[in-house]
């Protein structure tokens, strides 16, 4: 006959996961320390977004803003890039990582845009998504930024915090994603994407999370938070001689039996 799960059992297994109201007072908080977030990415309309987040996949927002910075000028529509062609566009981009993907995929998408959507970026995720090197986040993010839709584009930050925080457990980033869209207020989601993407760019770091300095560290549901290095105390002469000391040893051999000799 199978074991019935204890009640231990069953909530050590399950992630932990925050009640409606404090995931409520988190984006109280967000909003309050920044009502209007915005991305770091430098764009001027939805194609200039389009390609910039195309760009922007493994590599920083000011990487790609530097080189869209000489790129854009010359070339803003898809009638000027695929003019400009796919080499001298991988010249403009040769400082982001995978520039050569990155290059055939813009020049093949402004194709397809000007064969089959007059040229302009769709308001429709089906659409987006048809077009080379348009992923599922990167639709969500020209979605939510250039038609102002309510989407949550779950990137490498924004799958750390949600999981950490217990906002949004969830295993991939489409289950985070869809526990996100269903857990955050609709008050708080068209901007929940930049609060949870900056603050896990700039607090809710992947290595160590400035926990000491989080304004949600009450609320927050991570265990090992990290304690305020001003106030860690430093180790005393003696305990740090005695530690050296303690690694420093050889580790103990067993005593060889020695038979006796005849
Ligand atoms: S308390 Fe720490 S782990 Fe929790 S959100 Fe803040 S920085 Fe991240």
């Amino acid at each position: 006959m199978p074991l019935k799960k204890t009640t231990t059992q069953k909530s050590s297994s399950r992630p932990r996961r925050l009640k409606p109201a404090a995931i409520e007072r988190i984006f109280e908080i967000f909003q309050r320390l920044n009502p209007k977030p915005e991305t770091e990415l430098s764009f001027s309309d939805p194609y200039t977004l389009l390609v910039a987040v195309t760009l922007s996949a493994q590599a920083t927002d000011i990487g790609v803003n530097k080189a869209t910075a000489r790129l854009f000028p010359i070339a803003h529509t898809p009638k000027q890039m695929v003019a400009l062609g796919e080499k001298k566009l991988a010249d403009h981009i040769k400082t982001i990582g995978l520039w050569r993907n990155k290059a055939k995929n813009v020049i093949a998408l402004s194709k397809k845009l000007l064969s089959d959507f007059n040229g302009e970026v769709p308001n429709d995720r089906e659409a987006l998504e048809s077009l080379p090197g348009v992923g599922r986040k990167t639709a969500n993010v020209v979605l939510n930024i250039a038609f102002h839709e309510p989407t949550i584009a779950v990137d490498t930050h924004i799958f750390r915090v949600a999981n950490r925080t217990g906002i949004a457990p969830g295993k991939d980033v489409l289950s985070v994603e869809k526990a996100l869209i269903k857990s955050v207020p609709d008050t708080y989601k068209h901007h929940a994407h930049h609060w949870l993407i900056l603050h896990g760019r700039y607090i809710c770091k992947a290595r160590t999370p400035e926990c000491w300095r989080c304004p949600i560290e009450k609320l927050c549901l991570y265990k090992d938070k990290t304690p305020d290095p001003a106030t860690t105390k430093a180790p005393t002469k003696k305990q740090a001689t005695k530690t050296r000391k303690s690694m420093a040893k050889k580790p103990k051999l067993a005593k060889t039996i020695r038979k006796p000799t005849k």
